[in-house]
């Protein structure tokens, strides 16, 4: 069986793999999701002169002058907190109370921080002493300094981050049109699989690649749907399959893809649809299939705990990624220099080995091995936040390059 290259296999899943269409979601909903409508700002932002300060709204020219030595006395005419607007214009040498997001009087054309005013030391409380002078506009936030209305603020395509929500709330949006968050349906396979607590029995593991997978999928900002778990049943795995398939938009499930006896997700997939079953070249995560049911996509990751991770993240994560319309579907890679030499064999595959990447003093990041390195082994995977891509060969002598992929 010839090993297919790695990036071959992620073009052969991509080309089967079409973006969601666009739906309305609520603004609380949206965060991560791809934007499917252009937006203009349909009003100023901010929509009205404002000042950017507690203080003082003058005439500029009143405090032509002042110095703390020197003050100029002006006769204080109201207080225009935010949200309120002044009752009358501001005349030649009076100032207003004014407070940070409130309206700019008709009349003033600058504001005076609170710092640099004093009370009138006569006691008259309707009399404030400007103890500098100020320019004109003086921290006036104009109407439309941010925003004019019509400008065009958002395009179709863009991933929608906190920032994003909060510009489109103070554009008037409650809703917004995105392409849709993929619901997607993750089983385990395998007698051997039990959840919970309970004791084991003999040949007996604990399901960890499910809670593992639907875990990766919330981190994505995909929708996670726990399925469940399926027994080595060539029926029941083919009758939850199709049951899947109608209510998510995408399936992944674990084990059963390789060469055993028991591997029915591979069999199944194969009568099923045209299944696209793949020897690729990276350890861990050799076998894979993938296929459709119902035109729903399904990712048939391979058992072993570590594996069914390494290939979500080579191989589903970027198809599932495309489908919510991302156009950021690859995690950030570094270039780091192994802290330590990293042998292996040559055996015509791309070894992805977990390690724990850590800063350096002179920009360059190390790479040390995270340790068990199985793919049966999930504590050397919990304890990585990298996957360093050796390539064939005999592996990493301390202080060469190696390419990481940060997770
Ligand atoms: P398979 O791909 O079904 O041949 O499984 C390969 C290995 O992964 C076997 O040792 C299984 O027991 C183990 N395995 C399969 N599914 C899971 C799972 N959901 N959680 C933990 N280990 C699993
Ligand atoms: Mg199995």
């Amino acid at each position: 069986m010839t090993l297919v290259p790695l990036a071959e296999a992620q073009a052969r899943v991509l080309s089967r793999i079409e973006p969601l269409a666009a739906e309305s979601v609520p603004l609380g909903e949206a965060r991560g999701l791809v934007l499917a409508q252009p937006v203009a700002a349909r009003e100023n932002i901010p929509p009205f002169a404002n000042t950017g300060m507690d203080g003082f709204a003058v005439r500029a020219g009143d405090t032509a002058g002042a110095t703390s030595d020197a003050p100029v006395a002006l006769t204080i005419a109201g207080t225009i907190a935010a949200g309120a607007v002044a009752d009358r214009p501001l005349a030649a040498g009076e100032a207003m109370r004014i407070m940070t997001g409130a309206p700019i009087p008709e009349g003033a054309d600058a504001v005076i921080m609170v710092e640099l005013t004093r009370p009138d030391p006569s006691g008259h409380d309707t009399v404030v002493l400007c103890r500098a002078e100020v320019p004109l506009g003086n921290h006036i936030r104009p109407s439309g300094d941010d925003l004019l209305a019509g400008t065009a603020v958002f395009s179709p395509g863009e991933v929608l981050s906190p920032a994003h929500i909060g510009m489109l709330a103070t554009l008037g949006y409650s809703e917004v049109l995105v392409i849709r968050r993929p619901r997607v349906g993750v089983f385990s396979t395998g007698d051997e699989l039990i959840t919970g607590p309970q004791a084991l029995g003999p040949g007996q593991i604990r399901d960890s690649n499910r809670p593992q997978l639907l875990a990766l999928l919330d981190e994505a900002g995909l929708h996670p749907v726990d399925l469940g778990w399926l027994p080595d049943d060539e029926i029941a795995i083919e009758e939850a399959l199709r049951k899947g398939a109608e209510t998510c938009d995408a399936l992944v499930t674990s084990g059963g893809v390789s060469m055993g006896d028991f591997d029915f997700v591979k069999t199944i997939l194969q009568r099923l649809g045209d299944m696209n079953w793949m020897q690729i070249a990276i350890k861990p995560a050799k076998p894979f299939a993938f296929g459709s049911v119902l035109d729903t996509p399904i990712f048939g990751l391979p058992g072993n705990p570590v594996s069914s991770a390494v290939s979500f993240e080579l191989l589903a994560r970027p198809a599932l990624l495309t489908m919510m319309g991302r156009p950021d579907t690859q995690r950030r890679h570094v270039w780091a220099l192994a802290d330590e030499p990293m042998p292996r064999r040559p055996d015509g595959k791309t070894h992805y080995v977990r390690v724990t990447v850590t800063d350096s003093v002179d920009g360059a990041p190390r790479v040390r091995s995270a340790g068990n390195q199985g793919s049966h082994q999930l504590s050397g995977l919990a304890n990585a936040n990298g996957l360093a891509a050796v390539p064939d060969g005999d592996g990493l002598a301390t202080g060469d390059r190696v390419n990481v992929l940060l997770l």
